[in-house]
């Protein structure tokens, strides 16, 4: 019988960290103080289904995760994957970006073992916490087999997501975690079980390797409504950037007024990316507004943070609008 695998739960912080006076009250409460050690002797059972070893490598709630963090926390779990006895890697993360760090992860990594990000809506110190099954579920995600070459995921509420699809879509429910073309699988009576498998490259598959990857260019979202001003879409254009994602509205709508604006932004040398503010579907291109004519870009279906992130990446492997246009399509 195979040993039990090597499980390394890297602690960064959030609410699955976090700790409430009140176990009623699950807003109020501080978050990313329990060290990793101390959110896993809430789950003994962890030690059944695996070999855990645990590492502290951050402390701090994810709305604050920069890019230095992102290329630290890679980095790491890439030393750690090349290590044979280790076999998968949970990450405990604060549910705010844990959409944005895992998509990050997923396009960087060189490795088919599985990498799961966990988080939870609740504190530890509430009625009902998520987080320990979550992280208990995470566990045994990271140690299945039927977890290999999947990219890297997101368990939350019994639910396996790809760190693609993922986004967090609710400030408190437990179910917030939605992909929005299904969860890959469900974590069933102690067992994953998986029904679908990532359609676009991740992993081993990229053209990133984070190993290789020192910096990254800064990239800004400028979210649109009726009344936005053109003078926040220059500030940003002037701010150094070298992308801007205009989260439309709709089907990546431009508002007439603010068109001569992005295409100042344009030719001082800033991307344009038009996506949505909806949270899903797809951006065609040339419909809305003449990306050709303009030398804009659209996303696919990547949500604004996502789009962020792709763009920041490709930038740094690629110049050319048409090559950057294609990474849209292609992850
Ligand atoms: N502010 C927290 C974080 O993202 C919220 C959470 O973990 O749910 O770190």
């Amino acid at each position: 019988m195979k040993d039990k695998a090597h499980i390394v739960v890297i602690g960064t912080g959030g609410t699955i960290a976090g700790r409430g006076a009140s176990s009623v009250n699950t807003s109020d409460y501080a978050c990313s103080v329990l060290s990793i050690d101390e959110v896993l002797s809430g789950i003994p059972q962890a030690h059944a289904i695996a070999r855990v070893s645990a590492e502290q490598l951050m402390q701090i709630g994810s709305e604050n995760f920069s890019t230095t963090h992102l290329l630290t926390l890679g980095k790491r779990i890439d030393t750690l994957l090349k290590q044979d006895d280790i076999d998968g890697i949970v990450v405990t993360h604060g549910t705010d970006t844990i959409d944005e760090t895992a998509y990050f992860l997923h396009l960087t990594l060189k490795s088919s073992k599985p990498v799961v990000v966990v988080g939870s809506m609740r504190p530890p110190s509430s009625l009902s916490a998520d987080g320990p099954l979550n992280l208990y579920n995470a566990i045994l995600v990271a140690g299945s087999e039927t977890s290999h070459g999947k990219g890297t995921l997101v368990v939350a509420n019994d639910e396996i997501h790809s760190a693609r699809d993922v986004v967090k879509t609710s400030t408190f429910k437990l179910e917030s975690f939605r992909s929005p073309y299904g969860p890959l699988g469900y974590v069933v009576e102690g067992s994953p079980r998986y029904y679908r498998t990532p359609a676009r490259r991740h992993t081993l598959s990229t053209q990133w390797s984070i190993d290789a990857i020192d910096e990254l260019p800064e990239v800004g979202i400028v979210y649109a409504h009726g009344g936005i001003d053109a003078a926040v879409i220059d500030a940003t254009a002037q701010s150094g950037v070298r992308g801007l994602i205009y989260a439309a509205t709709g089907n990546g709508n431009v508002a007439a007024h603010v068109v001569g604006a992005l295409q100042r932004a344009r030719r001082r040398g800033v991307q344009i990316v038009r996506a949505s503010r909806t949270g899903s579907g797809i951006v065609i291109r040339n419909a809305a507004q003449p990306d050709d004519e303009y030398d804009w870009l659209v996303v696919d279906d990547q949500v604004p943070q996502k789009a962020r992130l792709l763009l920041m990446l490709s930038l740094g492997s690629e110049q050319r609008s048409a090559d950057l246009q294609d990474a849209f399509y292609r992850y």
